[in-house]
């Protein structure tokens, strides 16, 4: 007898940022009783940059290129055609291959969550959080505020700070694989233009970076983020090296000179993709930051998670095709993520320590950008 208590799905995802959204959106066809979980209601602030990379951008085409067109018409962003780098009183810019913007994630995760909700038959919980989660007898079991939530398969998509991670592995934080950062808005900053994102180094903090990056109604995101284990070691306050950054900076105090602050200065962690994880067990699997997919260089992590997000969603079908939720058939999705990211990872893990060890390489890299045929080279890798 079914126990009416218990609500029985197919599929469970805890979580709609970018990743669980993406996967939800993924999944829209498959015919699979779905249900998203968020502990947020939508529209909702995220600590971000609001840089929107090509990738987000072509995997949403991948899914469905109807939502790509509805990105191009959405009206709250700009579109990035290139980043200037300042170091030493340096610049130079780099032009952007793929299709990218900046969209604050207030807009921008509205703008998925709008899509899941109007594209697909899964039934969205807002302000729900489980409390504990458990895989018993092949099927994963999530209690929400007194009621037991059933599937065959559960994924965490709930970002840095995953329950799904914590009460399904052993995986911990591990500072030399994490960034710390912090970031306000700005309005009434002069940008080079609306489409050209600013990166300003220097070198008592190499390979980090503050960024200004531009967003419609006359605002910036302005951010700073270090390596934990640096900020720990060498007792940083994020906060007042944010502040002091700005001002010690000839050209950002120029900048700043008429700007306003708009938002709070607010902190959040980036679990970074140089260190391999659990991210996948009997009966469930982790996307996103829950499953620590952010680029090690750029801090870029909104397009892998929609990656994995749509990942997970093809390994879940493979899953109901043949009636196997076990770990060992669950690593297809493992290997798909690791075939797509593992060897971009893995360079940019690389290039994010060589820097730090060799800081004179960024002068090198400032010196070949004079050569068209190097900066060409250089832009590639980037
Ligand atoms: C300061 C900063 C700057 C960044 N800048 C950029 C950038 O410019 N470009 C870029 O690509 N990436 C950037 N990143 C990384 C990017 O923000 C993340 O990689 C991206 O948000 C990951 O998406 P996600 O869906 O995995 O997680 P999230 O976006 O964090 O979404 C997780 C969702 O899960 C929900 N949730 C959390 N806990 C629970 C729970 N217990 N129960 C139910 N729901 C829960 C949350 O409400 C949220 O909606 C930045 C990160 C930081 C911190």
């Amino acid at each position: 007898m079914p126990d009416n208590n218990v609500q029985q799905y197919d599929v469970i995802i805890v979580g709609g940022g970018p990743a669980g959204s993406a996967c939800a959106l993924a999944l829209a066809n498959c015919g699979l009783k779905t249900a998203l979980i968020d502990k947020a209601s939508f529209p909702r602030n995220k600590v971000c940059g609001d840089a929107i990379p090509g990738r987000a951008i072509k995997v949403l085409n991948s899914i469905n290129p109807l939502y790509g067109t509805a990105f191009k018409q959405f009206p709250y962003k700009f579109e990035s055609k290139r980043t200037t780098v300042f170091y030493k009183r340096q610049q130079v810019t780099f032009n952007w291959v793929l299709e990218a913007y900046t969209c604050a994630r207030m807009e921008f995760d509205y703008f998925l969550h709008t899509l899941v909700k109007e594209n697909t038959a899964t039934d969205i919980y807002t302000n729900t959080s489980p409390d504990k989660i458990s895989v018993v007898n092949n099927k994963a079991t999530l209690s929400v505020n007194g009621k037991t939530f059933e599937a065959p398969v559960i994924v965490g998509a709930d970002g840095a700070h995953s329950i799904v991670a914590k009460q399904l592995t052993s995986n911990i934080v591990d500072r030399n694989h994490y960034v710390g950062s912090v970031r306000a808005y700005y309005s009434n900053i002069p940008v080079e233009s609306s489409n050209t994102i600013e990166v300003y180094f220097d070198k008592r903090f190499l390979p980090s970076y503050l960024w200004v990056f531009p967003l419609p109604d006359n605002k910036a995101n302005v951010g700073f983020g270090m390596l934990s284990s640096e900020v720990s070691k060498r007792k940083i306050n994020l906060k007042k090296t944010f502040y002091e950054f700005i001002d010690q900076n000839a050209v950002l105090r120029q900048k700043f000179r008429n700007a306003t602050q708009v938002s709070e200065l607010e902190g959040f962690g980036l679990p970074l993709g140089s260190k391999i994880q659990t991210i996948s067990g009997n009966n469930f699997m982790l996307i996103g930051d829950a499953a620590s997919l952010i680029d090690p260089i750029s801090g870029d992590g909104i397009g892998n998670a929609m990656l994995s997000g749509k990942l997970a969603a093809e390994q879940i079908v493979r899953c109901f095709t043949r009636n196997d939720f076990s770990a060992a058939f669950i690593k297809g999705y493992d290997n798909a993520l690791i075939g797509a990211l593992g060897k971009e990872l893995r360079a940019r893990y690389q290039m994010q320590r060589t820097i730090s060890q060799m800081p004179f390489l960024l002068d090198g890299l400032f010196l070949a950008s004079r050569s068209k045929f190097l900066k060409k080279f250089i832009q590639k890798a980037l």
